[in-house]
């Protein structure tokens, strides 16, 4: 009997490879060290008052093609809120709705923008003639700014501060978990290119309506019903490799002969689970050790009165960049959730700072609430939230086959959000990782599903 596929890692590209064999009737063992799925992007419960939080809001853009096949597969997708107007806090007025309009892509933002108060005339001008360049750059033109810093980007086309302060640098923080002074070009202008110019559907916020470990459920139905095997709670210690080939697995249980393995866990998981000679035989695991991390904090803020008018806030020049309305839990607070990202200097605070920092925030945008204390609140930091998306980063992300390198182990294929998918640390870059993984596995090509550029956009460039 062939040994089956194991599949390291049930995180979102972990769960992503081990559908897509499944589907080949490939038999799969998947491996999980938690006793749930979902890795980063999951839920857990509070033990302080028993509530299913999520670790973080996680956000799905329209164009997350992948992401929205696999809900879609997973029967989830209904529960997936749109949002396709973005509410941008302009105290002490009301926030301003950045939404698509009637123009055609690529100036489907142009109207609610060039209406929006939160920057100033100047800098509204200075930003449409930046996007100007960055469409008219193309996608071919976005590779030659890989490896160089996005602020170089924006100095070259003569950003203000104020404009880079609130309007740049919250986009692409909250996309990319860096700023642009620190984020790789290539990675910012594809969020500008693909996520938010080449079509209207793109930039449409999708939030979970259910925690997010919800949507996972039905995976563990799929794959035990289809002969497959979860192994929650059993963490992978190493692999066994005979010089050539990976021929088993080695758990905190025992150990699983496989046919192959998808090892679909963060670099420095994986770092750990490699001998020197697995690492002398396959390049692809030589810079493991030099991916980069960046955090993300997550406070959960509950209080006894509504607080925010609309479903969420950007807060632009803040440190604190975003807030989510999670609606009324069963005790009847109202539950907001603020989220940090790139939060290096919050990782030392204690939570009373944290939560005093992101109240002064809240009453920045919303003066309205200045003096409310929440009732409860539940910081969360994700201190290797993403890998950092530095200049140079694409040089090292590996690809999920041995396919093109010298040498490399045969049946060792790699899969997460750090791999080399052309995405930045996402949901979407983790999905599409497990299906190159998957495709490469099957002896497929893999074959990129993005949504198509609009017309005009198209002729632009995009
Ligand atoms: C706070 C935060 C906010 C975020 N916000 C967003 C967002 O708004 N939108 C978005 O698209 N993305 C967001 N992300 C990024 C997104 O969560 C990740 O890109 C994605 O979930 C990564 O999936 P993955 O499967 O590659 O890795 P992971 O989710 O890390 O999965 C790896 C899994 O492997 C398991 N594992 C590790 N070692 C072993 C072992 N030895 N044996 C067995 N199992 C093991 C881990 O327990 C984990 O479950 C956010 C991330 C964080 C942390």
């Amino acid at each position: 009997m062939i040994p089956p596929v194991v599949v390291v890692g049930g995180g979102l590209a972990g769960i992503a490879t081990a559908l897509r064999l499944q589907a080949a009737d490939v038999q799969v063992v998947l491996v999980e060290s938690r006793r749930k799925l979902g890795g980063r992007a999951t839920s857990f419960v509070d033990p302080r008052d028993g509530a299913t939080l999520d670790n973080c809001q996680h956000v799905v853009m329209g164009c997350c093609t992948h992401l929205l096949d696999l809900y879609e597969r997973l029967g989830v997708a209904h529960l997936i809120q749109w949002h396709p107007t973005i509410h941008w806090a302009n105290p002490p007025g009301d926030p301003d709705a950045i939404t698509p309009g009637w123009c055609p892509s690529p100036g489907h933002f142009a109207g609610s923008f060039l209406r929006a108060r939160f920057l100033s005339g100047g800098a509204k001008r200075a930003v449409a003639q930046a996007m100007w360049k960055i469409i008219r750059l193309g996608r071919e033109g976005r590779h030659q700014w890989r490896g160089r810093p996005f602020s170089d980007f924006l100095s070259g086309v003569k950003q203000p501060r104020e404009a880079i302060e609130k309007f740049w640098d919250p986009v692409v923080t909250s996309a990319c978990n860096l700023p642009s002074a620190s984020v790789d070009a290539f990675h910012a202008l594809l969020v500008f290119q693909q996520g938010f110019l080449q079509d209207a559907w793109s930039p449409v916020m999708g939030l979970a309506s259910v925690p997010l470990i919800a949507l996972y459920d039905p995976a563990i139905e799929m794959l035990e019903s289809g002969g497959g095997s979860l192994r929650l709670g059993e963490s992978v210690l190493g692999l066994n490799f005979d010089g050539r080939r990976v021929t088993g697995v080695v758990t905190d249980e025992g150990s699983i002969d496989c046919s192959s393995v998808v090892c679909a866990v963060p670099p420095d998981r994986l770092a750990k689970l490699c001998s020197a000679t697995m690492t002398a035989a396959d390049t692809r695991l030589t810079h493991l050790g030099e991916v980069a991390f960046s955090p993300i904090l997550g406070v959960h803020l509950f209080f006894d009165q509504a607080v925010l008018a609309t479903p969420h806030l950007v807060l632009p020049g803040r440190a604190t960049h975003w807030l989510f309305d999670k609606g009324v839990d069963s005790d009847g607070r109202h539950h907001v959730h603020a989220v940090v990202s790139a939060a290096y200097e919050w990782m030392d605070l204690d939570e009373p700072e944290i939560v005093r920092r992101v109240m002064e925030d809240i009453a920045w945008a919303l003066p309205g609430t200045r003096g409310l204390v929440p009732s409860a609140a539940r910081a969360v930091k994700e201190k290797r939230a993403t890998f950092a998306c530095t200049p140079g980063i694409d040089a090292i992300r590996p690809t999920a086959s041995r396919d093109g390198i010298r040498g490399g182990i045969e049946n060792l294929f790699l899969a997460g959000d750090w791999c080399a998918t052309g995405w930045p640390a996402t949901m979407e870059g983790a999905v599409r990782s497990g299906d190159m993984a998957a495709a490469a596995l099957l002896g497929n090509e893999f074959k990129a599903c993005d949504v198509p550029a609009a017309p005009l956009a198209r002729l632009l460039g995009l």
